[in-house]
């Protein structure tokens, strides 16, 4: 049996050492983490995230998508809060369509043991990798003062963003690299929960407070709580930099987001105590050595987190690379390019596409014009199914390649600014005549 080892047992690590030894691969997994059920500590980075419908078929295939589901809640619709604390209300998809708000660590637990339970799987926690040998597909790792390498005949690097792994490949020629922080930052914040472990704010929703250049988001938890993240500039005159003091913090969020600070009796201790984290983006090629070493998940391809889909691209990383390696008999030599070249441009996509979905949400979700364009667009899409698929929903709620994605809803956005041109749109938005102009411009 092939002894094979991955690095990072992080989400798409610990799913892809499911996928492997489901394959018949035995499997030495090695975490830079202790084992959170032993330690007790707290989870890392964001609380919760959005799973969709690429992340599902991922985990479906390795027969886990039940036991998530157990513990995820749907999210139907974007409730926007405006600053004087109105709401209002867009749909994600078609009826009963929903993005899943998970608990990261209660994910990343549950893919572990499904992956230990399985006998040819072996995680290692507290291994950090501290180097690797790509051409050979060895690592060494540092455990306890001690140096070990590993023995399997390929590394699969899921180390994150930061990868270790990845680092090696940076000294080798031709190889391309580019890291980019972008403006903004994050800091998380938490609304408890109300009486009874009840919900404060509906349920079923992800809540967006868009101010314009920032924005406060808010994921629902089954303990009633909300995790709400502020993406707010690292410096400026409106920035992270400038609020110095959790006093300047709660004066500025009296201003701007007063529904959500009176759901936060605790807002200076958490602002205080709550870190500021950067977001990256990372992209590279080719994610292979010969069939030796390859990178996925962040590793790979880290994005910023607009679209909600760095976790679900790294896990259709793992369904994709499955079906290569059966398409490819089992040959790392000819599965591992195939799978860089294939899927880099995707990559890209949704890098650009999460991107691009950040100014949808901080920006144009508080503006009229931007829902009633959504609302000709589902109107459209509801007459004609099958010729108009909405761009998130491309994204969120099917399997067509990002890079596809991305160049269908540029052809769209092209449609639409010409019907929202139209002098009575607001009146005839929904008439059939606006349809057939759509129609005909679809060809
Ligand atoms: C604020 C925020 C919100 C997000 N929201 C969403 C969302 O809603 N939906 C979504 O799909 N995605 C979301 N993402 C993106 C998502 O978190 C990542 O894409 C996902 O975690 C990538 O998984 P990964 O396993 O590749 O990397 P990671 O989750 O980073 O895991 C890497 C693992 O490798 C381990 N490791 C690192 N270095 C070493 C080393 N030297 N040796 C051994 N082990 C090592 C780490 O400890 C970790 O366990 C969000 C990201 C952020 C920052």
């Amino acid at each position: 049996m092939k002894n094979v080892t991955v690095v990072g047992a992080g989400l798409v690590g610990s799913l892809w050492s499911l996928y492997l030894a489901k394959r018949g691969y035995s499997v030495d997994v090695y975490e830079r983490r202790p084992d959170p059920r032993k330690s007790g500590r707290a989870e890392g980075r964001s609380i919760n995230l959005a799973l969709s419908d690429r992340g599902w078929a991922a985990l479906e295939q390795v027969g886990m998508a039940e036991a998530v589901r157990k513990e995820a809640i749907p999210m139907y619709r974007r409730v926007m809060h405006d600053v004087a604390g109105n709401l209002s209300f867009q749909p994600y998809g078609k009826e009963n369509q929903a993005i899943y708000s998970v608990s990261r660590g209660g994910l990343n637990r549950l893919l572990v043991e499904a992956a230990e339970s399985h006998p040819e799987v072996r995680v290692h926690f507290g291994h950090a990798c501290v180097d690797a040998d790509v051409e050979a597909g060895t690592a060494t790792f540092s455990a306890d003062g001690e140096t070990i390498t590993s023995t399997g005949t390929a590394v699969f690097a899921t180390d994150g963003a930061f990868s270790k792994v990845r680092a090696q490949f940076q000294r080798r020629d031709r190889f391309n690299y580019q890291q980019e922080y972008i403006e903004h930052g994050y800091k998380e914040l938490h609304i408890p929960p109300g009486q009874n472990g009840s919900h404060q704010i509906e349920r079923e929703a992800l809540h967006i407070w868009p101010r314009g250049k920032h924005m406060l988001i808010g994921l629902p938890n089954p303990d009633g709580s909300f995790t709400c993240t502020l993406f707010f500039p690292m410096e400026g005159p409106t920035s992270f930099d400038a609020l110095q003091t959790p006093e300047e913090a709660e004066k500025f969020f009296q201003e701007v987001f007063a529904d959500a600070l009176a759901l936060m009796p605790d807002f200076q201790d958490q602002w205080a105590k709550n870190p500021v984290a950067s977001l990256v983006i990372i992209r590279c090629s080719p994610w292979n050595v010969g069939g030796k070493t390859v990178l996925f998940g962040d590793a790979s391809h880290a994005i910023v987190p607009f679209y909600g889909q760095g976790m679900n691209s790294g896990f259709e990383d793992c369904r994709i690379f499955d079906a290569l390696l059966e398409a490819h008999n089992g040959n790392f030599e000819t599965a591992f390019p195939a799978f860089s070249d294939e899927r880099k441009p995707h990559a890209d996509a949704i890098a650009e596409l999460a991107m691009r979905n950040f100014v949808e949400m901080r920006d144009l979700t508080a503006q009229p014009e931007f829902l009633l364009q959504k609302k000709i667009e589902a109107a459209f899409s509801a007459k004609y199914p099958g010729r108009w698929m909405p761009l998130y929903s491309q994204v969120t709620f099917s399997h067509i390649p990002y890079a596809e994605a991305l160049a269908a809803g540029k052809r769209q956005e092209a449609i639409m600014q010409t019907i929202m041109a139209r002098p009575d749109i607001e009146a005839t938005w929904n008439s059939d005549e606006v349809m057939e102009a759509i129609l005909a411009q679809l060809g």
